[in-house]
């Protein structure tokens, strides 16, 4: 066995990293020839690797380095909270003061009467705690049946057992896992780019919504419990649904007796310009908003399941003695808390969620245009969130086979040209910090036209691309 202090350098660290970290979605055969690359120090919206190289994170680490990294008013009330009382136990004999105080900020910043928190370790417990708050509430109410959820082919919830069989992403349900089936369905990803051709926006827009109430009736509605959304579907590539799509299937929800759970993970302080979108920026007012990522900007692990008054008082209902027998020895771990409190005091003082309002639409008119480069299919997404669809043919839209692996090429020229841009099969998503600049910007917009006109020289030498876009670049 190898001592980690025995890994003094960097290819050492890497060996290391290999023989004992199995890393989120490792591809064990690449990961056994290439290793991770070693993040030494972060700042801002910069990361430096263990070689002394300087990246520019455009993906914000993992849609969550919200305020940038590096602050040192975040180690400070870390620090201090750490002196202070590092834990207290979260069970329902004691509290702690930072906790508390974030529950009742929380739901001061959601919309409607989502008035009570479930902290939680992170986005994918807070799906999993909305699913038992369902069950739960469910029985309370005597309707035992109401079990069943929808949501979306091309979400993501999440990677425990249920929040990832709630995901409906193929390529994160491989055959060797196995994942529940029997009370989950998955209804078309609302993504008009990939619409039966000739569909007005419209028309895709009511086949969409047809499909739910149709399988809602199919289901019964009596057994259908809860649709989980994330307002943009932010890993299955930054899908933004049609206009009106929200409020509509709001409203399906409504006239059937389903919770809307709105999976703000990703979407949430700041994003998207708004404390939650659900409501300030989709006009929907959910049964349950879970949340994590920027909520400590990554500082600390922590999610929360943010639910309504509604839900809470057939659940607490005087009179039953029922207990409810959810949580973690985490839950609203007092440090993470204090985290998230001075993050959310960072983000109202530098008015970040106004920053973003301004930055945004230049960040999606500078990126649209990319749309020139011959493989780039579509540049869609909303303020701080964007997605490049990569395609093989830009009429028919036709991809790449997916062995080519075009959003890591793409990634890996961006890697080495200084930027940081997340690969997905053959798409590339960002979602920079909020305190980005113009200048930034510039900088991302220009060097992932670099790094994608790389790639083309590379797929032009293999004859992977058509003659006709060969003819276009010559
Ligand atoms: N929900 C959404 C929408 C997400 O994007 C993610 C993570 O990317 C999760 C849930 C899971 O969050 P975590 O990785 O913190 O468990």
């Amino acid at each position: 066995m190898t001592l980690h202090n025995a890994a003094t350098s960097t290819d050492q660290l890497v060996e290391l990293d290999k023989q004992h970290f199995t890393h989120p979605w490792t591809v064990f055969d690449v990961f056994a020839e290439q290793g991770a690359l070693p993040i030494a120090s972060a700042e801002g919206c910069y990361i430096t690797d263990s070689h002394g190289k300087r990246y520019l994170d455009a993906v914000g680490g993992l849609w969550c380095t919200n305020i940038g990294l590096g602050r040192s008013e975040m180690a400070d009330a870390i620090a201090e909270q750490c002196r202070t009382m590092a834990f207290a136990n979260p069970f329902v004999d004691m509290t702690n003061i930072p906790a508390t105080q974030l529950a009742a900020k929380l739901a001061g910043l959601a919309p409607g009467d989502l008035n009570h928190v479930i902290f939680t370790c992170g986005g994918s417990t807070a799906v999993d705690s909305a699913y038992r708050l369902i069950q739960y509430y469910q029985n309370c109410r005597g309707k035992p049946e109401k079990k069943h959820i929808l949501s979306r082919k091309n979400s993501y919830h999440g990677s425990t057992y249920l929040s990832m069989s709630i995901g409906g992403k193929a390529g994160d349900h491989p055959p060797e896992f196995d994942f529940i089936t029997d009370f989950i369905h998955h209804l078309s990803c609302p993504n008009y780019y990939r619409a039966p051709a000739g569909l007005s926006e419209a028309e895709y827009l009511q086949q969409l919504l047809d499909e739910m109430e149709s399988t809602i009736l199919t289901i019964g509605p009596d057994r259908v419990a809860a649709f989980f959304a994330e307002p943009i579907l932010g890993a299955g590539g930054v899908i933004v649904p049609p206009e009106g799509y929200h409020q509509a299937s709001w409203a399906l929800c409504k006239k059937y007796d389903i919770l809307y759970v709105s999976d703000e993970v990703v979407t949430s302080f700041g994003r998207l310009g708004h404390w939650f979108a659900s409501w300030d920026r989709f006009g929907i007012k959910p049964d349950i908003i879970t949340t994590a990522k920027g909520l400590t900007s990554g500082y600390q692990p922590l999610g929360a399941c943010i639910y309504s008054d509604r839900i809470h008082q057939v659940i607490s209902e005087p009179g039953h003695g029922r207990c409810f027998a959810h949580g973690f020895t985490y839950s609203g771990h007092p440090i993470a808390c204090a985290a998230a409190l001075k993050n959310i005091d960072i983000i109202e003082r530098e008015q970040l969620l106004q920053r973003v309002q301004q930055i945004g639409p230049y960040f999606q008119q500078q990126m649209r245009t990319l749309e020139d480069l011959p493989i780039v299919g579509q540049v869609r997404g909303m303020q701080l969130m964007v997605c490049v669809e990569n395609v093989r043919d830009k009429v028919s839209k036709a991809l790449f086979p997916e062995e080519l692996d075009i959003g890591k090429r793409i990634s890996d020229h961006a890697e080495a040209l200084g930027l940081i841009v997340r690969p997905i099969v053959h798409l590339n998503v960002m979602s920079p910090p909020l305190t980005i600049t113009k200048e930034q910007v510039d900088t991302i917009v220009r060097t992932l036209r670099q790094a994608i006109e790389r790639t083309i020289v590379d797929l032009q030498a293999e004859g992977h691309l058509p003659a006709s876009q060969q003819q276009k670049r010559a």
